[in-house]
Order: C-alpha cells, then sequence, then structure tokens
C-alpha cells in the first residue's frame, strides 16, 4: 500500500483522521487519465497514474510475460496450429504443478491452475462460436505483426488481461512474492513454536489489523461528531430555505411535500459540477425520474472539495450519459430499462417469481426519491407519483394468488417504496398476508431507514410489530445502505426503534464504483453492524448501459470479498456477494464453479458464463453476461486518486 494516496489533513473528522483528497465522484474528470501497464513493479509504487498509453510498449510486455506461448504463436503458421500448441502448453503447465521438483510457491501454484483453467476456456472453439470473436486468433495476428488484418482494433484492457494471464500460467504472477511482509513475517512463524510462534504470527495479524483501520479513517460515517455537526447546519439552512421549523423537519409528511425535484434548490444550498448541474436540468425538464427528500441532501457536503459525500450524490444526481440514455429509451423504457425482465417473471400483476419459497409483491410504484440505479426504473414514472398505488382489483388478485402458491411462504413487499403508502394500507396490507397460514415471513424492503428515517414513527413501528409472531410469522424490514457516509443517528434511531420491537432489519447494498474502493465496503459492513443492521447481499450491479459508469468488474467483487472482507470478523461480513441472472435471479459469485470466463473482447471485457441457481436441480441453460472491463474499471479509480497497486492481484479473479 502507498500512502501517497492520501494524506493527514488539518480539517478532519476525528484525531488522526486521513481525508482523501485527489479527484472524488462529482468533480469534473481528470484530463485523459490512462493507468501504466506494470502494476507489479516496485518501480511503480508511487506512480500517479497521468501517462500516456504506449500500445507498442504493452505488446513488448505481453510477449515478455510468457516467451513460451508468445514462441507458439510466432511458429504457427496459422490460428488452428496455434490452437493445438497452446492447448499442449497448458497440459503441460498444469502437470508441471505437481511435479516433486517444481518449487513455485504452492499457493502461486494455485494461481496456475486456475489460469490454466481460465486459458482452455477461452481458447475453445465452442465459447469463439458463441462470442463471436476468437481470443486466439487475434493473439495470433499481433503476434505475427498482422494488426491490419484483426478488423477491430485490440484495447490495452485486453493486451492487460493476457499480459497477466500469460503470466499466471507460467507461474509469475508473484501475488506472494511481492509482499513484503508476507516474504518477512510467515516464513518466520512457521519455523517457530509456542508461544514465538503465536507472538510472531499476531504481528502479522497487528500489521494486517493497522492496514484495516488506516483504510476504515478514508470513509468516515454519518455517526462522527464533526459529520453530525455539518449535518445539523445543513439541516438549518434547508429549513430557513424551504421556511420550515425544527419539528418540521422530524415531520415525514413535511419531508415528502418538500421533496426536491428540479435542479433550482440543489444550484440554491450546495455546489454542483457543470456535469451535475446540467443533467439534473435536463432530467427534470424531459420527465426523467428524479427526487431527493430535504433529508438525503442534508447529507451532501455543501462544498465539492470536501470529497465525502461521492456516493451520496451518486445516489440521486444523474450522470449525463444516464439521462440521456433514459430519454433516448423513455418511449420503450418499460421494456429497453427492465434489464432482470421483470415482465416475463410476473404471473399475475404485481408478483414477481423467481424462486419456489418467495415471491414479490409491489403494491406502491414510487419511492420517496429516486435512485439513479434503480432496477425497477423501467417501472417508476415520477416520485411520488399520484397513480403509484396499485388499483384495489390488481391489490387484490395478487393477495389472492398466494392462496394457489401455498409454497410460497416468503414474501418480499416491495415497489417502489411500500413504507411511503399510508399507514392504514400498510396495516392492511399485513393483515391479509398475516392471515394466510402459509406466510411465514414478511419482508419489507423499504430504503426510509435511508431517506427519511423519520418515516419510523412509533405509530408505524407499532403497527408493523403487531404482525411479528416469533414461532409464527416473521416480519423483517430490508433496507439499502450505500455507504458508510449515509449512516446517521437519525438512520440509527429508526433501526433501533425496530430492532427494539423484536425486529430484525438487513442491508442489501449494490456494489458501484462509488463503494468499490479497498476497504469501503468493509466499512460499510462494519458500521452498520454497528447500528443494528446485518448485511445480507451485496449486489453485482446489473448490466444496465444506462448505469454503465457506476459499473464494477466482477473480479473486484471477488476480491473484496478474499482480501477486505475476510479481514473482518464473521459477524461484520454476513453478505452473500451475487450476480443476479435476468428472469432467473441470484448467483452465488462465490460458488466458483456456478460462473466461469468464456472470452475476452477486443475490449478488454470478460463474458461470463453464468450457470442457474438450480443448477443441479433443473436443466436451466446458462446466461452469458458481458463485464466491464478490469482495465476501463482501474482508469475510473485512477481518476479518483487511488493508488493501482492496491488492486493490482485484481486480474487474478475469474
Ligand atoms: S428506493 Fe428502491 S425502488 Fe425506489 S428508486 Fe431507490 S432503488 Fe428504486
Amino acid at each position: 500500500m502507498d500512502d501517497t494516496t492520501y494524506e493527514a489533513s488539518d480539517d478532519v473528522t476525528e484525531p488522526g483522521a486521513v481525508t482523501f483528497r485527489p479527484e472524488v465522484a462529482g468533480h469534473e474528470p481528470a484530463p485523459s487519465t490512462t493507468i501504466i501497464d506494470d502494476v507489479f513493479a516496485d518501480a511503480v509504487a508511487t506512480f500517479k497514474p497521468r501517462f500516456e498509453v504506449n500500445y507498442e510498449a504493452y505488446l513488448d510486455r505481453l510477449w515478455e510475460a510468457n516467451p513460451e506461448l508468445h514462441r507458439i504463436l510466432c511458429e504457427s503458421p496459422d490460428p488452428e496450429t496455434a490452437r493445438d500448441a497452446m492447448y499442449a502448453a497448458l497440459d503441460r503447465a498444469e502437470r508441471s504443478v505437481f511435479d516433486l521438483d517444481n518449487d513455485l510457491h504452492i499457493l502461486e501454484k494455485a494461481t496456475v491452475r486456475e489460469a490454466v483453467r481460465v486459458f482452455k476456456s477461452i481458447l475453445g472453439p465452442v465459447n469463439e462460436h458463441r462470442t463471436g470473436f476468437s481470443a486466439l486468433r487475434a493473439l495470433w495476428l499481433l503476434a505475427n505483426g498482422r494488426q491490419d488484418e484483426l478488423g477491430q482494433p485490440v484495447s490495452v484492457g485486453f493486451l492487460l488481461e493476457f499480459i497477466n494471464l500469460f503470466r499466471g500460467v507460467g507461474g509469475q504472477a508473484n501475488i506472494y512474492h511481492e509482499d513484503r511482509e508476507a516474504r518477512r513475517g510467515i516464513p518466520d512463524f512457521l519455523r517457530l513454536e509456542g508461544r514465538a510462534a503465536a507472538e510472531a504470527r499476531s504481528e502479522i495479524l497487528d500489521f494486517m489489523g493497522a492496514t484495516v483501520r488506516k483504510y476504515f479513517l478514508k470513509y468516515p460515517s454519518g455517526l462522527l461528531e464533526r459529520v453530525i455537526a455539518w449535518r445539523e447546519e445543513n439541516r438549518d439552512r434547508l429549513l430557513r430555505y424551504f421556511g420550515g421549523s425544527r419539528t418540521d423537519w422530524d415531520d415525514p409528511v413535511w419531508q415528502l411535500r418538500h421533496v426536491i425535484r428540479d435542479a433550482r434548490p440543489l444550484l440554491d444550498l450546495i455546489e454542483l459540477t457543470t456535469d451535475q448541474r446540467r443533467a439534473v436540468e435536463r432530467a427534470a425538464t424531459n420527465g426523467v425520474p428524479f427526487g431527493i427528500t430535504p433529508y438525503y441532501l442534508s447529507l451532501m457536503d455543501r462544498e465539492l472539495t470536501v470529497g465525502y459525500d461521492h456516493a451520496v450524490r451518486a445516489q440521486v444526481i444523474p450522470p449525463p450519459d444516464y439521462v440521456d440514455t433514459v430519454i433516448e429509451l423513455t418511449c420503450r423504457r418499460c421494456v429497453a430499462l427492465d434489464f432482470m425482465g421483470e415482465h416475463d417473471t410476473s404471473p399475475v400483476p404485481l408478483i414477481t417469481r423467481r424462486y419456489p419459497r418467495i415471491a414479490i409483491l409491489k403494491p406502491f410504484n414510487t419511492c420517496a426519491q429516486i435512485c439513479v440505479y434503480c432496477q425497477r426504473n423501467w417501472e417508476i414514472d415520477e416520485v411520488l407519483s399520484p397513480k403509484a398505488a396499485a388499483s384495489k382489483e390488481d391489490l387484490e388478485r395478487a393477495l389472492e394468488w398466494f392462496d394457489h402458491h401455498r409454497a410460497v411462504g416468503d414474501v418480499l413487499v416491495t415497489g417502489g417504496d411500500p413504507c411511503i403508502m399510508p399507514d392504514s394500507q400498510i396495516e392492511h396490507l399485513l393483515e391479509v398476508l398475516a392471515s394466510k397460514p402459509h406466510v411465514y415471513r414478511i419482508r419489507i424492503g423499504t430504503r426510509t431507514p435511508v431517506v427519511l428515517p423519520m418515516r419510523w414513527t412509533d405509530r408505524l413501528v407499532d403497527i408493523v410489530a403487531r404482525f411479528h409472531e416469533p414461532g409464527r410469522r416473521e416480519i423483517a424490514v430490508v433496507t439499502h445502505f450505500e455507504h458508510s457516509y449515509e449512516i446517521t443517528p437519525e438512520s440509527m434511531a429508526a433501526v433501533q426503534k425496530l430492532r427494539r420491537a423484536g425486529l430484525s432489519v438487513y442491508n442489501q447494498q449494490v456494489f458501484t464504483v462509488e463503494n468499490s474502493r479497498r476497504f469501503e465496503t468493509a466499512k460499510l459492513r462494519r458500521d452498520l453492524r454497528a447500528i443494528g443492521v446485518d448485511p445480507y447481499y451485496t449486489f453485482n450491479m446489473k448490466g444496465k448501459e444506462e448505469t454503465r459508469r457506476y459499473m464494477v468488474p466482477i473480479a473486484r467483487i471477488l476480491q473484496e470479498r478474499k482480501e477486505e472482507a475476510r479481514l473482518l470478523p464473521g459477524l461484520d461480513r454476513t453478505d452473500e456477494p451475487v450476480f443476479n441472472v435476468p428472469r432467473l435471479g441470484k448467483n452465488h459469485l462465490r460458488a466458483w464453479q456456478d460462473h466461469r470466463v468464456v472470452m475476452i473482447l477486443p475490449t478488454g471485457s470478460r463474458v461470463y458464463e453464468f450457470h442457474p441457481w438450480e443448477k443441479n436441480i433443473t436443466p436451466v441453460p446458462p446466461y452469458n453476461y458481458v463485464d466491464v472491463p478490469i482495465y476501463e474499471y482501474l482508469e475510473e479509480l485512477a481518476a479518483r486518486g487511488e493508488n493501482i497497486r492496491d488492486y493490482r492481484t485484481i486480474w487474478f479473479y475469474y
């Protein structure tokens, strides 16, 4: 880790805290940011990623990464001959890890096996057929100086994937050899015994623990005194602007009445980048759903330079390309934006079903505010739409549907946000569901603890808790915190009310570029647990084109799980990282046998084959997914001031 990426600051939120100085989300992007190629060499430990791409240098690095594979590509008269020779070389590499005299690090051998498995899959003719691209042919043309025959240029992202794959199969990943602490500490520990061994081990664990703490300081929560004070100032400013009182602020009805629906209050109350201003104005004038509660606006830093609120802003201030895409798709929005294929999983209006025991009920089709990367943006027309409530007939029919599907015992009531409905309607809905003997759990999916915590009045908590009957029926609240900065005394108070009433509160996080930096999600987990929320799912972002800029490669979610989440106690990492396969449902990303890389495209995107969750139970065909290129993601991190060396092992997660 390189300390130069962030530094001590005078205006920090707690003693010893550090602040994140370089470009942050919401600021103007850094000009022509590119990263240097070799993320493994010590020489680049302190580089600032502001270099021009030297394509030829990347190519040289590719051939140096595995001279044997390079020779095969050069000596083969055509791609088919190269394929045979490459398979033979990969077989030899795989076998060599079992040789007695192979003195590679045992864990490096594991990387060899993984890399060989992936490379063989990419070389497979069937995968070339499925994806319409042959990485092998591209490599063969490049090796033989025939770039002009490529058809489409291959990117640096493509070259970097193969530089690392070549190194991986050759036992040169160097994940372990370059770790100074590992080199220094682990052999000592293994040579020692008893107390001496324990002390040596403890020293290594201290180092890891200090690393976690150091990163955690980058991501303050809204429970820090300094942040609380900032937010109080924001609240008072908002109240002056809207002409409200302190009592009004705590009134959910007042909050909903003052939901911000256009650019003006934002321009008046916080600094915006030019892009943000234009996007908000364009969204408001073109009917793109947009809305922010005054409470949530108070979580945004007034000045752009503070830099802690990037995830809060990104949640509700749409980027320009998002606005353009949604406007473009408006006429066919309800199909074009329905990435999860909910049209094809709804047996009757208001119901979605993807699992044997669970169904989703959507009685209310709007929210207190609009999240930019909402999965349901294809059906939410506008914030607090007056037409949001389901018709009486549809709701009755949907509730009746459960009587005919008695295997469904777990009902997720979501929307939209059902907690925006009046208390009486929530009560009626729960009454009807609770009257069905086979319904043993009702989950309420709501973002109100995050965006409108004052909605959890004593009365609403009483209504909900009344249907929670241990041993018979559970009521749980599932919410959606994205970042530690969203955690406030108000959200904690709402969660604690629910906990005291006996209800569990879970969190479903979407893993985006806004919360994917080193230990950023680990910090969120820690802060959630501190207020009484259990991390439940971490979602890989949907492959929806309009939100592409938020997306994080699958390799990063796997890296986070292994290198960051694993350093926390088990109770702090109760979430499961998942990929939601359209129409079918969640695929657990840690189940490596349920997905595999089948191709690397010229853009550097990996193509994954996802097996459905019911693999080995029912025969459902796999799903192909084109990921965002790792290189592009690293560029984005670099533009935000991250040291790319911190992420160097990402290439070896598949
Ligand atoms: S609260 Fe949920 S349903 Fe509503 S806009 Fe946000 S993500 Fe979508």
